[in-house]
């Protein structure tokens, strides 16, 4: 049984009774038969449906906004954003789909030759909880308007939107069964990975998810695209705009309460402007408001399970023993609740949680560096390499720094690092392989195929 679990007040809201292997193969077997037609389907239909999806999305985005509220704490109006968010990459798909899948004729010995793109079948799609809505639409966007079909097991803690988006395909007029929900745990993956209609796997998640399920499918031979953890460091310099940096880090830690892979963890601060900036940073997160997420007025709602809260504390705590310090948050409150404080952590270094770690919640490690070529060395400095930002006065410094030093998939100067649906998006090292989002994002779940005639 899995259950949904209010992160306000640990009360149960829902309880859903998981899929038996043999239910899990038949609706992959209905996929699979639907992608049969659906891959014939035109541009044109795809592009129309992707429409309707997109007002399907919009006319119910305060409904969807709650049921995230209620099951993993995300304030309501961030859970509005989100679905319209989501919406924006429906219409960018139903607008762009044709153009970035057009033939692509390449001059050989061949009377013509040329590079065609295929759909491959029914993609499995592995999410997390913190963005329920937004990690499953920028996978199943670009996959429908591919002609591939898609099943989703998404995180057990947020079954109420894996279903409400099985319910949005279908009010939008997709074909029957061309996506849908399993209702199933971690457990479960490998066994649907195993079943040969499974021709391609998406994650979203943690590192650890990441490790085990490209094991699985890489022996079977089925690509996979991953997006995991990060620990995003933004650099700020002696010459930044600190008032203006401090804002932009303290929105970027404090998204979603913290628990976004590409919120801001570590800031790498030149020493020289390390007190100002530390004294700015700190008043600004002490003024975000953390409370009841349907309230419109709620910056931070509750971190979206108590185990997940309690590891957090304990990487926080661990911290402090190893030297850091604690100026703002770091206590878990009273009650029965998931609720952490914004937190900030001052004298991070290497072997501290808060310098090596993903920290996955509202807790901003503060790490002190000599000059440019120290923050630069500490930025790289990790396992991950997601996203990345650098705050300077000089925009050419910053193109510099991020275009040709900094080791991480998306790099932004003097502005916070965020997915847009026009722009690839996608980590190396331990965060993952792969790109979701614009042309290339499309192109990951086709045969990139080539034609040659004589
Ligand atoms: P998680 O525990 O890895 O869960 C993600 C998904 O993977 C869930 O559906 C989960 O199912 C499943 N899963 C967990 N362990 C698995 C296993 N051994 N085999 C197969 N599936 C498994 O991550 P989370 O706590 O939900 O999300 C937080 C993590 O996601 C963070 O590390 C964050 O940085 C990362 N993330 C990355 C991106 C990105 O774009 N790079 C975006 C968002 C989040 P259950 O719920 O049933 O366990």
């Amino acid at each position: 049984m899995l259950l949904s679990v209010n992160p306000v007040n640990g009360k149960t809201i829902a309880t859903y009774k998981q899929h038996s292997n043999k239910q899990a193969n038949n609706i992959i077997l209905k996929t699979h038969n639907a992608w049969l037609t659906w891959k014939t389907s035109s541009a044109d239909e795809r592009s129309r449906l992707l429409m309707a999806m997109s007002k399907q999305l919009l006319s119910r985005k305060n409904e969807l906004a709650g049921l995230m509220a209620n099951e993993m704490g995300k304030p309501i109006k961030q859970g509005v954003a989100e679905i319209e968010k989501c919406a924006a990459c429906c219409e960018y798909y139903a607008e762009n789909a044709a153009s970035f899948l057009k033939d692509q004729p390449i001059n050989t010995d061949a009377s013509k030759s040329y590079v065609t793109f295929n759909p491959i079948g029914v993609v499995l799609a592995v999410m997390p909880w913190n963005f329920p809505f937004w990690q499953v639409f920028r996978f199943l966007a670009p996959a429908l308007a591919a002609g591939n079909c898609g099943v989703l097991k998404h995180a057990s803690n947020v079954m109420g939107c894996a279903l409400a988006i099985e319910d949005i395909v279908k009010q939008a007029g997709f074909p029957a069964n061309v996506f849908r929900t399993l209702i199933l745990d971690s457990k479960s993956v490998g066994s649907v990975i195993e079943n040969p209609l499974i021709k391609a796997v998406t994650l979203t998640g943690s590192t650890k998810a990441g490790k085990k399920v490209a094991e699985k499918a890489g022996s079977l031979i089925k690509k996979t695209v991953l997006e995991l953890g990060g620990s995003d460091a933004y650099i700020i310099l002696e010459d930044a705009d600190l008032e203006k940096a401090a804002e932009i880090c303290v929105n970027s830690r404090l998204v979603n309460g913290g628990q976004s892979c590409i919120a801001a963890k570590r800031f790498v601060v030149v020493k020289s402007v390390e007190k100002e900036f530390t004294r700015l940073f700190v008043e600004k997160m002490a003024a975000k408001v953390m409370g009841d997420p349907l309230d419109e007025a709620t910056y931070i709602g509750p971190q979206a399970r108590v185990d997940l809260r309690d590891e957090l504390h304990q990487q926080v705590e661990l911290s402090v023993t190893r030297g850091a310090k604690c100026l703002l948050g770091g206590k878990v409150p009273n009650g029965k609740n998931a609720f952490y404080p914004p937190t900030v952590l001052s004298h991070v270094k290497k072997g501290m949680p808060a310098y090596d770690d993903e920290l996955f919640g509202p807790v901003a490690a503060i790490i002190s560096a000599k000059d440019e070529a120290d923050a630069i060395r500490i930025a790289n400095d990790s396992i991950f390499g997601l996203g990345g930002a650098v705050f300077t006065a000089d925009n050419k410094r910053g193109e510099r720094i991020a275009a040709t030093r900094l080791e991480a998939g998306s790099c932004f100067v003097n502005g916070l690092v965020k997915s847009d649906p026009r722009l690839p998006f996608g980590g190396i090292k331990e965060s993952g392989y792969g790109r979701e989002l614009g042309m290339f994002g499309i192109h990951e779940f086709v045969n990139i195929k080539t034609v040659w005639i004589a």
